[in-house]
């Protein structure tokens, strides 16, 4: 992992209206994204993690600017210095998108059945203007799909002559096709067979390796994000409740909703008994956002100032937290 910064995230938040009636007036907000601040150096992978709902795809969407932030900064390494790119305007967005490339969840519905592997793999060269004639393409394309592990002879073939963990490779080497410094991926293994799961997951860690890059993985599944984040960020409703070294977070949560996502990740000893720490109830409604701290109705240790207080996100000694009695 470089010292070098590659990216910050400022107070991140995205709200989305709530439409009712006819007319389909705003009658309310959802904050997805409630003001989330984080910063990636380059050659790091970190892990974002939490139930489904709590925000994470949103976050990594807003941060790419495919939607709009409600509020905050995103600042992204560019042309030798940190770079607002939250007020960028299209075109100058279409640049920073060669850098900032996403891997999506279904590899099934995420190509077009329609395109070869070729095109599917060289349709961002076009759309970013750098193909270089016939010749040029086919090479870079044939260099890509050896570097993620497919035939470059298969190169003709359509998406359905694939597996999904071949399909999957081929959204990689897609999203490798302009050289980008950071990738988004979005519970990229969580519609793949567990075996093919850890042949995706070795894949990312070789080009990350080889290329230098830096991931934002997306996934609920912690076994997933230990395997290959450097840190960790546990998001609940909208914001970061945990984030710090993934072992320091592992060895020892200090939130009590970390600490009841942790104990549900089987041990790799398979003699050892899971010890499972229930959630109460269900995740709430985000536009019906609990008051203080937001995980008060489902956690074990809340006492009345949890009820009325939110917790700021700030160092206990190892690593960071939200919780006013953080965990031992
Ligand atoms: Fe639980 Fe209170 Fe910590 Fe929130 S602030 S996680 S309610 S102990």
């Amino acid at each position: 992992m470089s010292s070098r910064v590659l990216l910050e995230v400022h107070d991140l938040k995205k709200y989305f209206p709530i439409r009712r009636g006819v007319f389909r007036r705003a009658v309310g907000r959802v904050p997805a994204v409630d003001g989330i601040n984080f910063i990636l150096h380059e050659n790091e992978t970190l892990g974002l993690a939490g139930e489904s709902g709590c925000g994470k795809t949103t976050a990594i969407r807003a941060i790419m600017q495919i939607y709009k932030p409600t509020a905050g900064r995103v600042l992204f390494q560019r042309k030798g210095g940190l770079v607002d790119i939250t007020g960028l305007g299209r075109q100058e967005l279409k640049e920073v998108w060669g850098d900032i490339r996403m891997v999506f969840q279904d590899p099934e519905s995420s190509l077009n059945p329609r395109m070869t592997v070729r095109d599917i793999i060289a349709e961002p060269l076009f759309v970013n203007g750098v193909a270089r004639g016939k010749t040029h393409i086919d090479t870079l394309v044939r260099d890509l799909m050896t570097k993620v592990g497919l035939n470059p002879e298969h190169l003709l073939r359509y998406p359905r002559a694939f597996s999904g963990g071949q399909r999957q490779r081929i959204g990689i080497a897609r999203a490798l096709s302009l050289n980008p410094k950071l990738i988004l991926a979005d519970e990229c293994t969580s519609a793949l067979d567990v075996s093919v799961q850890s042949q995706i997951l070795n894949l990312f860690l070789k080009l990350q390796q080889d290329m230098g890059l830096s991931v934002i993985f997306v996934s609920h599944d912690l076994r997933v994000i230990r395997h290959v984040s450097d840190r960790l960020a546990i998001m609940y409703l909208g914001q970061i409740v945990e984030i710090g070294k993934t072992e320091d977070i592992f060895a020892a949560p200090y939130h009590p909703y970390t600490q009841a996502l942790l104990s549900a990740v089987p041990d790799p000893d398979p003699h050892e008994p899971l010890d499972q720490i229930p959630l109460r109830g269900e995740i709430p409604d985000p536009a019906q956002r609990p008051s203080g701290c937001p995980f008060h109705p489902r956690c074990q240790y809340a006492q009345s100032v949890c009820e009325d207080d939110a917790p700021e996100l700030v160092d206990h000694g190892v690593h960071e937290a939200a919780c006013h009695f953080p965990l031992e």
